[in-house]
């Protein structure tokens, strides 16, 4: 393709994409707790992720802990235990937990996530209750997802395959016959602890093959073993470990995503303390009023006026009413043509109409002389 047949594409490629930086006067304009309007325009469209080529692949924006092969192993994890008799082994694209190798941990670190996990207990059925395909899922190295085979081998319920392990059993058994591979899928929420004091326990939500079986239960600590656990923080960060119960479980395919952070944790999306709000309001009133810049005219005017939505300002109040005034100087000044512009006034007077009836703006004269316009020439609906 020749240059100038690309930037004829490009250029209209531009034309074609919905214009973000027109200034809109719809939904319900930002409030205390809400630093967006009702489906703000200005607000951050969800990114593209390419979803899994079938049913449990990673997706395009996961981080792979482990794809089969003996490299992801080695590149992403580590045996806890120095002196051990043995090592995890690597078994027909699996990792496998050997008697005496200890824990595995990532050696990277995070938080909140999406986690998948395949698992498979052995074929040959081998001890009961908690000695039947025993290892686990520990979430930043703490929070217990139980992996047991349990199919037809009962336990205590906190501590049957998908409980949170000593503090939720899971809703259903949805387990198949040992053998056969196992899918939990994971929502993991740590707990978010502010001067001392847990704001969120944090959640565990768990799907095995499918079907929900923990539904964002809070956390009471790590859970553990027989001592009853507490509400506390784990930290921001830690390491997936996966254990080693003396039982050989094999995994498979294991990826993360990060999560978007929650509004106690710094998230600007969902409802806001006022403080967080002023100050995510005060950034988008910038962001606009940086595109406002780079328009001219009317369309200036209005992003102008759309930034006040976010943050009043008196400077640039007045510099939005002096626009508005030479408009309507302009309108009226042309009295034949103005039919003619019937389209650009009304635009014009629905959005000071929207921040008059908001109370974002009052008694602007700007408005007021539109409103007499919008009268006087019936186009008012
Ligand atoms: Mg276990």
């Amino acid at each position: 393709m020749k240059t100038n047949s690309v930037l004829q594409l490009a250029a209209l490629l531009v034309a074609l994409a919905p214009s973000f930086s027109a200034a809109q006067f719809f939904g319900d304009p930002p409030d205390k707790q809400h630093p967006w309007a009702k489906h703000d325009h200005n607000r951050p469209v969800p990114q593209d992720v390419q979803p899994g080529d079938k049913p449990g692949a990673p997706p395009s924006d996961a981080i792979v802990l482990f794809d089969g092969t003996e490299a992801s192993f080695k590149k992403n994890w580590v045996h806890i235990r120095e002196k051990r008799k043995t090592d995890w082994a690597i078994v027909d694209g699996t990792m496998q937990s050997m008697k005496g190798a200890g824990y595995i941990a990532t050696k990277e670190e995070f938080g909140d996530c999406q986690l998948h996990v395949e698992w498979k207990a052995p074929s040959v059925i081998n001890g009961a209750g908690q000695g039947r395909g025993n290892s686990g899922i520990f979430l930043m190295g703490v929070a217990e997802v139980q992996v047991l085979d349990n199919f037809n081998n009962p336990t205590y319920a906190d501590g049957w395959a998908g409980s949170v392990y000593g503090v939720m059993p899971p809703m259903v058994n949805p387990l198949r016959a040992p053998g056969e591979w196992q899918t939990y899928d994971i929502v993991f929420r740590r707990p978010i602890v502010k001067d001392g004091k847990v704001v969120d326990e944090g959640s565990m939500t768990v799907f095995i093959n499918g079907v929900l079986v923990q539904d964002a239960v809070p956390l009471e600590g790590g859970g553990g073993y027989r001592k009853r656990t507490h509400p506390k923080g784990l930290g921001d960060v830690g390491p997936l470990k996966l254990q080693d119960h003396g039982n050989p479980v094999q995994f498979r395919n294991v990826w993360y995503r990060a999560l978007r952070k929650r509004p106690a944790d710094g998230g600007s999306d969902g409802r806001l303390s006022v403080e967080a709000t002023m100050a995510k309001r005060a950034e988008i009133a910038d962001m606009v009023l940086k595109d406002a810049k780079s328009l001219d005219g009317q369309d200036k005017m209005l992003r102008l006026l759309e930034s006040l939505c976010y943050r009043s300002d008196d400077v640039i109040l007045k510099e939005v009413s002096a626009m508005g005034e030479n408009f309507v100087t302009d309108v009226q000044s042309k009295p034949d043509a103005i039919e003619s512009r019937k389209n650009e006034v009304v635009k014009v007077y629905r959005a000071f109409k929207f921040m008059n009836d908001h109370k974002l703006i009052e008694d602007l004269k700007v408005y007021q002389d539109l409103n007499q316009i919008m009268e006087k020439n019936k186009w008012k609906r």
